[in-house]
């Protein structure tokens, strides 16, 4: 049996006919670049999320580095991020000019540790941009209160959790600003790519939708510094306003999935997601703990001998990788994150997975634990 890690083409053939209706119906509009679709999903998309204003942009790297721009975040300042994420979240931070500082994670839940917080703040500190890592929301309730206490920007990177819900309110709403993605293989995912802000604030809202057209607001006139052309397709907007009408479908279906592995798994020496009691999952990514590299590279190479897709989110803290040599950050830094970095393995799960390939997963999870080989 062969379980792939995501199956993109299994969800394409459930909604298939509304998916080619709405592309072609954009074919034949002749509107390609911020027509009807666009505005419709930001609307529908802004409403879903109880947030006053949506905008779409490019992708989600694209919405990081806006967000930041639409906050005036650029050299001598200084952003508290996690290293413990798609190095996505930090090179926004780069490309503004402004220094990531990075704040160690919580062992249970790999989301920033907001405790620890508060130690790397500095004259230059500016904004707090928290990662709602695999689909779970980072503390915000402490994120926001050392925020207010210290006069600092929040952006939130909810590229991974479209619909989790936070004491009531949802993943992107709850700061200043918050990104997502809608690369293909997130919970709610374009045929290319694209991304969206989310925001209460009107201006920023409108410094927004200036900054995505290289800062103009009447064409040929620009009045915002730093704008680039990033806007989310009219062909995107078309096919992800088909597909905001599952999400909450889709997202259930992922937390089924993920009760059944835990049931499944729960005897085995491995670390489950952890939910934290605040905040919903919509488990983007179904990620399990081993003891250590040795242990979750054998895990890894065993998997794959009997079928099974895996993949590392993430194999390396951001500060390591050579493109972040410039800052000095040396291995020890955030040592949780180093630890973790080599002992996670994430499991196949997305809504379409079959019980049978599920079932296997665990078999074979199961199998490697207990030692012995496949029947
Ligand atoms: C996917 C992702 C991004 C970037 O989104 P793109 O659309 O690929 O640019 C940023 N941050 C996190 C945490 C992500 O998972």
């Amino acid at each position: 049996m062969h379980v792939p890690f995501v199956d993109l083409q299994a969800q394409y053939k459930t909604i298939q006919r509304e998916i080619e209706a709405a592309v072609q119906a954009v074919f034949h509009s002749g509107q390609y670049i911020l027509g009807d679709n666009v505005r419709m999903f930001e609307q529908a998309a802004a409403d879903y999320l109880g947030s006053s204003h949506a905008v779409g942009v490019g992708n989600g790297s694209d919405a990081l580095y806006l967000a930041l721009k639409a906050c005036d975040i650029g050299p001598g300042c200084e952003v508290l991020t996690t290293p413990f994420s798609f190095v996505a979240s930090s090179d926004a931070i780069l490309r503004t000019g402004a220094k990531p500082v990075f704040v160690d994670i919580d062992e249970k839940t790999y989301n920033m540790d907001p405790f620890l917080i508060e130690e790397r703040i500095t004259p230059r500190t500016r904004a707090i941009l928290p990662v709602h890592l695999y689909g779970q929301c980072a503390n915000m309730e402490e994120v926001m209160r050392i925020a207010k206490k210290h006069s600092l920007t929040v952006i939130e990177d909810a590229c991974q959790a479209f619909g989790t819900v936070y004491k009531g309110r949802m993943a992107g709403t709850m700061g200043n600003i918050g990104c997502f993605s809608f690369f293909p293989t997130k919970n709610l995912g374009g045929c290319g790519d694209g991304g969206m802000l989310a925001t209460d604030d009107r201006d920023l809202a409108e410094k927004l939708r200036m900054l995505r057209v290289h800062g103009s607001k009447t064409r040929y006139h620009h009045e915002v510094a730093g704008g680039i052309n990033s806007r989310l397709d009219e062909i995107q907007a078309a096919i992800l306003r088909v597909k905001l009408r599952y999400i909450d479908e889709w997202n259930r279906r992922r937390n089924e999935m993920a009760a059944k592995y835990a049931a499944l798994l729960q005897e085995l020496p491995l670390q489950l997601p952890v939910r934290e009691t605040h905040s919903s999952h919509i488990y983007h990514l179904f990620t399990v703990k081993t003891s250590g590299k040795p242990e979750r590279d054998e895990l890894i190479a065993y998997l794959h001998r009997n079928g099974v897709q895996t993949a590392v989110h993430y194999p390396v803290p951001i500060y390591l990788h050579p493109s972040y040599l410039d800052l000095g950050y040396q291995a020890g830094d955030c040592p949780i994150a180093e630890r973790v970095s080599e002992a996670i393995c994430s499991l196949p799960l997305y809504p379409e997975m079959t019980e049978e390939s599920l079932n296997h997963v665990a078999r074979v999870v199961s199998a490697f634990y207990q030692g012995r080989r496949m029947p």
